[in-house]
């Protein structure tokens, strides 16, 4: 069985693993990132991650790394939360370094293949995975393989605007992104009352109106957001993974109920969207997902 090793680079920590082509996981390793401190420095700790997890069998090593990066060439551009890391090969420097085939991906991409291999979408050939969370992250799988296009940088589906004249301008210098009106860190914003998106689904829970109202028109938007995507993709299913996510059936009623209404598609009632099937481990898995799909 094919084995690889997974390792999920994030700004404050860094967790690595192996993982069988059953999603199963083990040695599982997690060290602090030292995004602070020089290139070397985090480097150290990824290669330091990984060789803790090398063993016999190990066949190849899949990499999920903040963004902006190139999938396609391997190099990490310059992510906002790696603030030393500026055009780094990482998949040519981790490669050499251990002698195995090394490829880096975005985590959502990562996140949705995985859905793909092992998830909610198991066996789906066109598949639309959504991240809420503190962003909006997007990957698109079309025929089982990650859509990259030219440049490797397809799928910023957070930075899709819904409204060109909004006055709440994205970090990305755009009116009107979806990922900032409706992500968590938006939906968190909108009333001191409820300062998490954990909050918002206890208060949607407990009936309290003021909690259902920020519910109601995050979805609102969000259905405006994925029904165009529906009439650009026709996927076999939308995943919908990340912690706003875990507000669980009051949020997918709503995108159920309203996604339809907001498409040309006339299939789209019949278009499951559905919770991820990955919680926790999504981030390892999903980069050994890069180095497991066929
Ligand atoms: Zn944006």
């Amino acid at each position: 069985m094919k084995t690889v090793i997974g390792v999920d680079i994030g700004g404050t920590k860094i967790a690595a693993g192996v993982v069988n082509e059953r999603a199963e996981t083990r040695r599982e390793v997690t060290l602090p990132t030292l995004a602070g401190e020089p290139l070397e420095a985090s480097l150290g700790q990824v290669y330091s991650a990984i060789g803790q997890c090398l063993g016999e069998g190990v066949s190849a090593i899949g990499i999920c790394a903040p963004g902006p990066l190139n999938p396609k060439t391997g190099v990490v551009i310059n992510p906002p939360n790696l603030p030393h890391w500026r055009n780094v090969p990482l998949a040519r420097l981790v490669g050499e370094r251990f002698g195995l085939p090394c490829r880096v991906e975005n985590d959502a991409n990562a996140a949705g293949l995985a859905e793909v291999l092992f998830g909610a979408a198991r066996g789906m050939e066109s598949v639309l995975y959504v991240t809420l969370s503190t962003g909006i992250g997007v990957g698109i799988i079309l025929n089982g393989r990650i859509y990259h296009g030219k440049n490797g940088a397809a799928a910023e589906g957070g930075h899709v605007t819904i409204d060109y004249r909004s006055k709440a301008v994205c970090n990305c210098g755009v009116p009107g992104c979806i990922e900032v009106l409706a992500s968590g860190t938006a939906m968190a914003g909108r009333d001191r009352r409820y300062p998490t998106a954990e909050s918002i689904g206890a208060g949607v829970a407990a009936g309290e109106a003021a909690a259902v109202a920020i519910l109601d028109d995050t979805c609102e938007m969000l259905a405006a957001w994925m029904g165009s995507v529906v009439s650009l993709l026709d996927p076999d299913v939308i995943v919908v993974g990340g912690g706003v996510s875990r507000i669980g059936e009051p949020l997918f009623t709503r995108l159920r109920r309203l996604v339809p209404g907001r498409t040309i598609n006339q299939f789209a009632h019949e278009t499951p969207i559905v919770a991820a099937g990955l919680a926790g481990q999504v981030g390892i898995v999903g980069a050994a997902a890069v180095m497991l799909a066929g």
